[in-house]
């Protein structure tokens, strides 16, 4: 018999968001006269700004003419988006990452998944509890994770920083030493940022006891207040213990369309091995390079045009998120999060659980949202609602919502 991946076996149920999506549609088959609105999936709606739609339109017509045309791309991403990267995000931000350090990827999704594989069998993941939940399903699929407790919701052999009220949704540091440090910030699903301080107490613990944090920062085009870091790398010492992730698809809507990049660091060395290298290799192996035509678009971001566009866009989201925190807040409900992020997290009433509170909220007034313990085990008794939808469902989610407080 051929053997498998045992540790497939190990996962809980299926994915949160297939849960949702099939008992949405459930619902939706039973009651067609519904109209649902849904705030779950972090999805985009808005469409692609003007000046990407431009630059994939001409990017197209290189392709079809023999002088212009590409082929693969070079593995780690062309230099015009490398560099452009490097100044617009880092540099501009007085971060001193070169072009060199960062890989362009299909998103942050795949990276975020993938990046544990440049580390050992037994290397012990810390995370943040609630948080997005491939970090933990991809290292549980590598063996890294033990055994998941069904009772308590939680691997053996994983560390969760609890991330709630309680703590400010800042975590502690944790008490055992971890190898490796999930960080997100602006963190889905909570909602809520780091400042600048909070961050710089993980870089000085990774520093000091010699882990690597893995920082996804794929809601930075969020950020409005000042003292949250868009970037690891504006605190001291990161680029010793830290890789950073980001996303093309929550600031310039390229969910669909699909790029991101990771920075990798040439200072970063574990054990004697540069980890740069390690995933120059292992992207030069395993990957083909993000599409030239999306690489372009991705550049057209970084132009006075495509931000002033894409500012529009993200003030658009923002606004949403102001409007369901007033309106929950108006309500009753306690809600944390929209302010750096399109995510608002609520409490659930008093002695309802997640999956209780999603069941009310869809079968009641016909919302969707996603409940807070698909995150993590202290997601229990909280539940979150995203700020993608359009302003018109938004407004009438809220009107729904302030007329059926439970
Ligand atoms: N990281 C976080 C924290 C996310 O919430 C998401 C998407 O929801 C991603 C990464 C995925 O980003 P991408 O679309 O670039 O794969």
């Amino acid at each position: 018999m051929t053997p498998i991946n045992e540790n497939f076996g190990k996962l809980p149920g299926s994915y949160l968001f297939s849960t949702v999506a099939k008992k949405v549609a459930a619902y939706a088959a039973a009651h067609p006269e519904a109209k649902i609105i849904r705030l779950g999936i972090g999805d985009v709606t808005q469409p692609l700004v003007p000046a990407v739609i431009k630059a994939l339109h001409a990017a197209v017509d290189e392709m079809g003419r023999a002088e212009t045309f590409r082929g693969y791309a070079p593995d780690l991403g062309y230099s015009f988006l490398r560099e452009a990267i490097a100044e617009n995000d880092f540099k501009a931000r007085g971060c001193d990452i070169s072009s060199d350090e960062i890989f362009v990827s299909d998103g942050a999704k795949s990276d975020s998944a993938n990046i544990q594989e440049l580390f050992g069998a037994d290397a012990v993941i810390a995370v943040c509890d609630p948080v997005y939940p491939v970090y933990v399903d991809s290292n549980a699929m590598a063996g890294r994770c033990g055994e998941y407790d069904t009772e308590a919701g939680r691997w053996t052999r994983v560390i969760y920083m609890p991330t709630t009220a309680e703590n400010g949704f800042v975590p502690e540091l944790p008490k055992e030493t971890p190898d490796l440090i999930y960080l997100c910030s602006p963190n889905n699903p909570t909602g809520t940022a780091l400042r600048k301080n909070e961050l710089q107490k993980f870089v000085d613990y990774a520093n000091e006891v010699g882990a690597v944090i893995l920082f996804d920062a794929a809601y930075e085009a969020y950020i409005e207040e000042a003292d949250v870091p868009h970037s690891i790398y504006e605190c001291e010492g990161a680029k010793t213990c830290a890789i950073e992730l980001r996303s093309f698809s929550k600031n310039a809507g390229f969910t669909g369309l699909r790029l991101g990049f990771t920075v990798v660091p040439k200072e970063l060395v574990r054990g004697g091995a540069s980890l740069h290298a390690m995933w120059a290799r292992r992207h030069g192996t395993k990957f083909n390079g993000a599409p030239y035509i999306v690489q372009r678009a991705g550049l057209a971001v970084y132009t006075p045009e495509g931000k002033a566009e894409i500012r529009e866009q993200i003030a658009a989201y923002k606004k949403n998120a102001a409007i369901i925190r007033d309106g929950l807040t108006a309500a009753g409900y306690t809600v944390f999060g929209g302010v750096n992020s399109p995510y608002l997290w609520l409490k659930t009433p008093e002695g309802m659980s997640s999956w209780e509170f999603f069941d009310w909220l869809l079968e009641t007034v016909h919302i969707v949202g996603t409940p807070g313990s698909g995150f993590g085990p202290s997601g229990e008794g909280y539940f979150r609602l995203t700020a993608f939808g359009s302003l018109e469902n938004s407004v009438e989610a809220m009107e729904r919502i302030r007329k059926a407080r439970v």
